[in-house]
């Protein structure tokens, strides 16, 4: 319970400091997305602000469409993704993949990438101060992007993304706005469950309540989802 409260503390610390540095957010255009994403990318794969710099094989910035009116955010790489340093690869990513095809979507349609962009040896939970050091990279992304909707996979990046404390089952099934700046337009962010948890928990109930979110997120974007596609 002391670890989450500290997350929240720190991370609103961070914000506050960020909006007051920053000004505020000035809109991107497209054609500067790519090129944004790109030396955000460069950076990340050089970044040793904090330890994970050191124990990382990969790093893993992120992939998708600078384009994207879906943001799909994780909590940090896994083994797999140290590996390859693309995010979502392994089993979890399978199952995500599965997930964005139920949309009608396809990998290239979209985003993804993690709140973290290094991978916590053996899995563990970020720390706060990994947190702090790595969100510029994320929020850069995002005000890039300037998606739609973001879809925060799992209790770490609803929480981070959102400030909040709350458990992944009360955050998720609904909308919330996240605001890279004070002076910014929000984006909807959807949140709902890690698929590696859906894997760990694979019952028909929790796989409805994942569904139910991505639905919300369609019906929202006016996405006709697979069949309607055909
Ligand atoms: S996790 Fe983020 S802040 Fe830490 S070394 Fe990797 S890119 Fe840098």
């Amino acid at each position: 319970m002391k670890r989450e409260v500290d997350i929240s503390r720190v991370i609103g610390q961070y914000k506050e400091m960020e909006d007051f540095l920053s000004g505020g957010f000035a809109a991107v255009k497209v054609s500067d997305a790519e090129k944004i994403l790109d030396e955000v990318a460069a950076e990340v794969r050089e970044c040793c602000r904090c330890g994970l710099g050191e124990s990382r094989k990969n790093a893993v910035p992120g992939e998708g469409s600078p384009k994207a009116r879906i943001v799909f955010v994780g909590e940090a790489p896994g083994g797999d993704e140290d590996l390859q340093g693309r995010p979502f690869v392994g089993r979890a990513g399978q199952l995500l993949d599965k997930m964005i095809g139920a949309m009608g979507l396809t990998r290239s349609d979209i985003f993804i990438c993690n709140i973290l962009k290094c991978r916590p040896p053996g899995n563990r939970d970020p720390k706060p101060e990994e947190i702090v050091r790595c969100l510029p990279y994320l929020k850069r992304q995002l005000e890039a992007i300037r998606p739609e909707v973001i879809i925060a996979l799992g209790a770490h990046a609803a929480r981070t993304l959102l400030n909040r404390n709350d458990a992944i089952g009360r955050l998720r099934g609904r909308f919330h706005e996240y605001y890279t700046s004070p002076e910014a337009e929000p984006i909807k962010l959807m949140a709902t469950y890690h698929p590696a948890y859906l894997l760990r928990s694979y019952s028909p109930e929790n796989r409805r309540k994942v569904w139910e979110d991505l639905q919300k997120v369609m019906a929202e974007l006016g996405l006709p989802g697979p069949a309607a596609k055909k």
